[in-house]
């Protein structure tokens, strides 16, 4: 059987693939000059992320085999039939991310790691994959903690970790969706015009829309945003801070934690 790592990779490339062509014929924004430049440091800094998880001495999914075999997690205790069990492993684990993105809003520490995902200046695909390596890696140990308590199916957590790398690709996308598409879609998916509201320069905008896959957390929560004030086309994309050029490269987005509010590097307190 292959490997997890191999069939993410073929999801990612697939989904990549299918999105760059439908933005290319369909944008749903025109791309500023050197959009397309910003690619390298997304895709750098992702590729980056990815290598800093081969740290952790398991990963999700063999984190999932362990704990089945174990008995270890709510769900390995209290034994459902396997289709409840699967529904309600993918619903609690997006519920958890959705908790886990507030947090990464509500907290400084946290926000300072994940400034790094909100200062693209565009929105397109690769900005799902924009994420600082040490948020992924807060992210994977979170994850790993999640499966113990829980103790979800290994096929469970393997089709929530291929819908959370291909659902975000999509809901990044800068592709033009009818309006009545968008319309039917959010009540089950968030969309590309539902995320770019939280992507939003005005951060009473960004923070609002903070699922991933799944639209009810917003809407359940009470931070559920339809558009933003100024429309799809009329606001501005990323940070106020943070927007020149530089944080658009690799090592740009690595120091973007490191970085004040005025954009000079943090100094620590004497
Ligand atoms: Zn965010
Ligand atoms: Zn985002």
């Amino acid at each position: 059987m292959p490997s997890e790592a191999l069939i993410r990779l073929v999801f990612f490339l697939s989904v990549a693939a299918v999105l760059a062509a439908g933005e290319a014929l369909r944008p749903k924004l025109p791309p500023p000059a050197g959009a397309r430049r910003r690619w390298l440091g997304n895709l750098g800094v992702s590729a980056v992320s990815v290598a800093c998880t081969w740290l952790f001495p398991v990963l999700p999914v063999a984190a999932a085999v362990w704990a089945g075999g174990r008995g270890v997690g709510l769900l390995n205790v209290v034994v459902l039939p396997g289709a409840l069990s699967f529904l309600l492993a993918s619903a609690a684990l997006d519920l958890a991310i959705y908790l886990q993105h507030r947090a990464m809003h509500a907290l400084r520490p946290l926000w300072l790691l994940h400034r790094a995902h909100h200062a693209d200046v565009f929105f397109d695909f690769t900005t799902a994959v924009r994420f600082h390596p040490l948020e992924i890696m807060l992210s994977t140990a979170y994850k790993l903690a999640l499966v113990a308590a829980l103790g979800p199916s290994p096929a469970a957590v393997l089709a929530f970790e291929i819908m959370l790398n291909c659902l975000p690709m999509f809901n990044h996308s800068n592709l033009r969706l009818p309006g009545r598409c968008d319309r039917v879609l959010r009540l089950l998916l968030v969309t590309p015009d539902m995320h770019r509201v939280h992507h939003s320069a005005d951060m009473r905008e960004a923070n609002a829309n903070f699922g991933f896959n799944f639209p009810w957390w917003d809407r359940l929560f009470g931070t559920y945003l339809a558009r933003p004030a100024k429309g799809c086309e009329g606001m501005r994309i990323g940070l106020n801070i943070l927007r020149e050029a530089r944080y658009s490269s690799l090592g740009g987005i690595l120091a973007i934690p490191f970085v004040s509010s005025s954009g000079a590097a943090v100094r620590p307190h004497k």
